[in-house]
């Protein structure tokens, strides 16, 4: 069984703003090494593969990737685009309550600031935190600028709604809840317009390429037809989004299977923060629907959640009860789960004053289908992975650690969110560091006038012989089972030592099949994933914000920390990971 090393190296003097002032380095996971990835997914031989040469690559097109693209292009860059799916696919699309800003005369920018921090758990950076926020008003200007339509309130103002851990009704939306939809389209007409950006859509990003000094340069990828094309560019921005395909219980997208962070990684970027996974305690349950996120709205408007003796449970969980933070919801369902020993929980709509079949007409239309009538039927509900907290870690202007390399939006981890994310701030941080990620890049496209051709260093593998036969869709079903039930919304130390054994298990097999299409690498990138997940769950000895350990159920000082995960390796293979445990400093200045 693998174990975490609770003995603690390394003691590196490093300036600090907030806390004790140091670096701690953790001899974290016992041998085997707790990971091992080849450099790249394929056989690489880069001979017979067209190479397109643009300023800047974008890879990823929601809000942050979209948003990025256009800044980056108007600052003069030429940008390719890519998205493995359409331009629209995206998490982005499916967002429903909205965008936090502070655009109400009754708000201030100190108050967004100061709910953002305490929900973060003192593991936000403040200056990132006020950056964002502050930029909150031009990114809804800049909405109306591209002829987004806004919910208006009977003053013709804008109509801000009140989400749980805002203390002011500040969230601006679209649609009533289609706010997702209406920022991706507007986004993807003005793409679609810009000179300056070339889309490519179908198009799977598989690796980064790097140069001999470590620079990332290029993207290999595979187009509709399954033919290799390597996009090259001295400047490349991950926006690739989440990582909620990896668990069986999800509000995310097909598309959301960690594919940036996997290659980021593999190429040696540092990861942080990956343990913090965010769950939305409502999504429906029933067998053969899709998992459609009920959001807090519903709970706002006096639905109650009750077990399936009909018992009302929140107010013992917490004073707010319904209208608690997420992830004390999402607890406290569980727990009614497991208590009643039942698949869910039930919201009951029966004593809403209005009628919840006109409030809530998508809900009521999906669950009438499933013979469910919404006013006087209880509606199953259990958590599904909504949000992955942590990411690739960057600079206020998006920097990774590798040279070239940039992310943003949900692949990354900026700072904004610590230890929880508070809800309609990620379309908020994927505008305004989205805007900030492609200035920054135009800037460095305009400093960089090299025309040489970067020469990739590629150490070719030999075809992969697998010998037996391997079902992929069978091995991803068993991977998101093994999350959502080792390290779903409760963990303990046992039962994600032996998930990370049985990863490790498949990551073998994994690497002795070939793997040659987008449902293989997206299993890889998952698995992959998975092991970073749960090696910083596992050093992660505390319950904090969305992390929550029954065997370490409290936050404890020595982990007021970010947790870092380093790459160690050649450049054929990521050998293994060093964890960090790291003080609160925020840029990469102490990488
Ligand atoms: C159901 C739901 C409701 C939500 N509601 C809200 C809300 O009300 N308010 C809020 O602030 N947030 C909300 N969120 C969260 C928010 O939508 C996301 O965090 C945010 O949209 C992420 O934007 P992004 O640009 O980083 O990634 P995404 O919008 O997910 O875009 C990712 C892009 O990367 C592309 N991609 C991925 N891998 C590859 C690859 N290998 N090769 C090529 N392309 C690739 C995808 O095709 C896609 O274009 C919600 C999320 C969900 C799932």
């Amino acid at each position: 069984m693998t174990r975490v090393n609770p003995r603690q190296g390394l003691c590196v003097p490093c300036p600090a703003r907030l806390g004790v002032h140091f670096t701690l380095r953790i001899d974290s996971l016992d041998s085997p090494a707790p990971l091992h990835l080849p450099r790249y997914l394929i056989p690489l031989d880069l001979r017979n593969v067209p190479q397109y040469r643009f300023d800047a690559v974008v890879v990823g097109s929601g809000a942050a990737g979209s948003t990025a693209a256009l800044q980056a292009a108007g600052s003069g860059a030429a940008v390719a685009l890519l998205s493995k799916a359409s331009l629209e696919d995206s998490n982005t699309l499916l967002a429903k309550g909205g965008m936090a800003a502070v655009v109400g005369e009754d708000d201030s920018l100190a108050s967004h600031v100061q709910d953002t921090l305490r929900l973060g758990c003192d593991l936000s950076d403040p200056e990132v935190v006020e950056s964002v926020v502050s930029g909150g008003p031009a990114a809804v200007q800049a909405l109306l600028d591209m002829g987004a339509e806004l919910d208006q309130d009977e003053s013709g103002g804008l109509a801000l709604s009140k989400e749980g851990g805002h203390s002011s009704h500040r969230i601006v939306h679209a649609g009533i809840d289609a706010t997702g939809r209406e920022i991706q389209s507007c986004l993807v007409r003005q793409v679609r317009t810009c000179e300056g950006v070339s889309s490519f859509e179908q198009v799977f990003a598989i690796d980064l390429l790097s140069t001999a000094d470590g620079t990332v340069a290029g993207v290999l990828c595979s187009t509709e037809r399954r033919e290799l094309v390597v996009f090259q560019a001295a400047q490349i921005i991950l926006a690739t989004g989440g990582a909620g395909q990896i668990y069986r219980e999800t509000t995310n997208p097909a598309i959301a299977t960690a594919d940036g962070v996997a290659m980021a990684v593999r190429a040696g970027a540092v990861v942080r923060d990956m343990e913090f996974i965010q769950f939305h305690p409502t999504c429906l349950y029933i067998a053969g629907a899709a998992r459609v996120l009920i959001s807090e709205v519903v709970r706002g408007e006096g639905g109650m959640l009750r077990d399936r003796h009909g018992r009302r449970f929140m107010p013992e969980f917490h004073p707010a009860a319904e209208l608690a933070p997420r992830d004390v919801v999402s607890r406290a369902v569980f727990d009614s789960m497991l208590a009643t020993d039942d698949t869910s929980a039930y919201l009951d709509l029966s004593g809403l004053d209005r009628d919840p079949h006109v409030a809530f007409p998508g809900i009521s239309s999906t669950c009438e289908f499933f013979g469910i009538d919404i006013a006087t039927d209880p509606i199953p509900v259990r958590p599904g992975c909504h949000y992955q907290v942590g990411g690739l870690k960057v600079d206020r202007c998006g920097r990774t650690s590798i040279p070239g390399l940039w992310a943003v939006g949900e692949v990354a981890s900026s700072g904004l969110h610590g230890a929880n994310r508070m809800g309609s701030n990620s379309l908020l941080e994927a505008l305004v560091l989205g805007a900030a990620t492609g200035q920054a890049v135009g800037e460095a496209v305009r400093g960089n006038d090299s025309r040489s051709l970067p020469t990739f260093t590629v150490r070719e593998a030999g075809p992969r012989t697998p010998p037996v036969r391997v079902n992929v869709d069978d091995l991803i079903y068993s991977l998101k089972s093994l999350m959502w039930r080792e390290l779903g919304v409760r963990r303990t130390g046992q039962g994600m030592s032996e998930a990370l054994d049985k990863m490790r298990f498949w990551s073998r097999a994994v690497q002795a099949m070939p793997l040659e299409d987008p449902r293989a690498w997206e299993f890889s990138n998952m698995l992959e994933v998975a092991q970073l997940i749960t090696i910083g769950a596992l050093a992660r000895e505390e319950s904090r914000g969305v992390h929550h350990r029954t065997d370490f159920p409290n936050p404890r000082p020595e982990w007021l920390a970010h947790s870092e995960l380093r790459p160690q390796g050649h450049d054929a293979a990521i050998e293994s990971v060093v964890i960090e445990r790291r003080n609160l400093e925020s840029a990469l200045s102490n990488s």
